[in-house]
């Protein structure tokens, strides 16, 4: 195993969950591995190229033994949302396939696009007409199409419509019916 102490000291930190200092030495990851101070000979330090060997053996020999698992989609995803956060200093939104429900609808992209669909259509439902101002009904931002079986059209525009508490539960995802456009239901002018 050609492992640079780097790199084994932040599969020693996975693995364990303990805090491995930012510039540790081999010597500290025995410690951490095996829960001991690594016994020193009387006239040899941490940094001797003896000492540093012998370490390197003992934490090299624990990560084999230690293996993690290999990584599922969802810790896959989470370790490309965390290097993008590194580089760019922003978080990412994260693919739905990696994520549930609760994240999507509280990413910032979903909430940008749910604010533009409410602008751009008006509040109020547009099957029933009715407005929270005037009938205080609760709005829902709708997907036409479920992300359940859409995914890819769940930050798309144009698959959005706006719709009451009422009739989007009465909807439920197996409906795609776009209630957009001229509906002879909704009173022209209710706001
Ligand atoms: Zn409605």
């Amino acid at each position: 195993m050609n492992e640079s102490l780097y790199s084994a000291s932040m599969s020693v930190h996975k693995i364990t969950g303990k805090h491995v200092s930012n510039r540790p030495r081999w010597f500290d990851l025995v410690k951490i591995v095996t829960g001991k101070d690594f016994v020193l000979p009387p006239d040899k330090g941490p940094g001797h190229p003896e000492v540093w060997k012998e370490c390197r053996e003992i934490v090299i020999d624990w990560l084999k033994k230690n293996k993690p698992p290999p990584l599922t989609p969802a810790e896959r995803e989470e370790k490309r949302l965390e290097a993008i956060e590194a580089m760019t200093g922003k978080r990412p939104f994260k693919r739905t396939y990696a994520t549930s429900n609760g994240s999507f609808y509280e990413s910032d992209e979903w909430r940008e696009l749910r604010y533009q669909a409410i602008k751009e259509n008006g509040a109020r439902c547009q099957c029933c007409g009715r407005s929270p101002q005037n009938h205080g009904i609760v709005l829902h931002v709708d997907h036409i199409k479920p992300r359940s079986k859409f995914p890819e059209l769940e930050l798309s525009a144009s698959n959005l419509q706006i719709l009451c508490e009422d009739c989007n539960i009465g909807k439920k995802n197996h409906d795609t019916i776009d209630w957009r456009g001229d509906n002879p239901f909704i009173l022209k002018g209710v706001s």
